[in-house]
């Protein structure tokens, strides 16, 4: 019997659609909650290979609801992706995996999503979102959207082309900060396993070759009220700009955008292409500062009120400030502009 006799045996999947799986490739943007369930489902499969794209690094609030990380990884600081990586390879050693510590950005997004026969959503910010979607739509890959905030979720499969995407159904991004993130109103694990579980079974069904079976719209679920929906889509043509006219307005403004809001009260700032810190010595001259974690991947700071990350790219996480302007003010006094 083969590791995937379960899977195999089920009349939707099949031996062909194992097959088909396992000469997959997937990418997995984000590696928070959704990111770790969809990830461990996908190497769990024997999807070919999965690749994780993850900004971050794991904290021990992430704990109770992201599957892949343990207390070790938080008390060390570790990229998700590394964690993650390190995590699906003892799962499954069958799946090529790889655990890529950067952010999606207008410039990396276009070859990761290319590589792909499927990316799915992990990510928690409508900015990487319409950025996935219009990449996906421009390269013709489908993607599957997923979203979860409280005990409420969303899923929605998208086949550019053929199907509305996630502008068609939603229309323009959302201005920053003005729906409720996990950071603002929390969230519970059911929602996360009740969403990452869908775009799961949506992903296998697109790679198992059974689009046939994919759900007629989008979902939405809510677990405290008890409400299961599926807002029907069947014949409605693709409409927006970006499946109609070939406009991707977000990829466009994502290019050269330096510094993001990524959670409440945080900000990204993003470094020229090509640089590199020395890690290790910003550690050591930072713990004449304040509280240093440092690993082979970044170096965190936290002193007078400021919470500091920054990668070996020069990326850094600025968590407790409000603007762009006074993340690059604490990066710029602790490592320099
Ligand atoms: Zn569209």
């Amino acid at each position: 019997m083969s590791r995937y006799s379960r899977q195999e045996l089920f009349a939707g999947i099949g031996p062909d659609g194992q097959r088909r799986l396992g000469a997959s490739r997937v990418l997995v943007v984000g590696c928070g909650a959704l990111g770790s369930a969809l990830a461990e489902t996908m190497v769990r499969a024997g999807v070919g290979a999965v690749t994780v794209v993850d900004r971050d690094f794991v904290e021990a609030s992430n704990l109770q609801r992201q599957s892949l990380f343990e207390e070790e990884d938080a008390r060390q600081g570790l990229p998700k992706a590394v964690a993650a990586e390190a995590r699906l390879r003892r799962l499954n050693s069958e799946v090529e995996v790889r655990g890529l510590v950067a952010d999606l950005s207008a410039e990396n997004a276009a070859a990761l999503v290319r590589g792909a026969d499927l990316v799915l959503d992990g990510s928690d910010s409508f900015e990487t979102r319409y950025l996935l979607n219009d990449v996906s739509v421009r390269a013709s890959v489908p993607w599957v959207y997923g979203a979860c905030v409280g005990a409420y979720g969303l899923a929605l499969a998208v086949r550019p082309g053929l199907t509305p995407c996630l502008r068609c159904v939603m229309g323009d991004r959302p201005d920053a900060g003005s729906a409720p993130t996990c950071d603002t109103a929390g969230v519970v694990a059911p929602i996360v396993q009740v969403i990452a579980g869908v775009q799961g079974a949506e992903a296998l069904k697109l790679l198992a070759g059974r689009a046939e079976a994919l759900l007629g719209g989008l979902l939405t679920v809510d677990l405290w009220a008890g409400t299961f929906e599926v807002a029907d889509l069947r014949g409605v043509a693709p409409s927006c700009p970006a499946c109609t006219a070939g406009r991707f307005d977000y990829a466009a403004a994502a290019a050269g955008a330096s510094a993001v809001l990524c959670g409440r009260d945080a900000v990204q700032l993003r470094a020229a292409p090509g640089t590199r810190v020395d890690l290790p010595a910003l550690a050591a001259r930072l713990r004449a500062v304040g509280e240093v974690v440092a690993n082979d991947h970044l170096v965190r700071l936290r002193a007078n009120g400021a919470d500091l990350v920054v990668f070996g790219d020069g990326r850094a996480i600025v968590k407790g400030v409000r603007d762009a302007a006074q993340a690059r003010s604490v990066y710029a006094r602790y490592v320099g502009s």
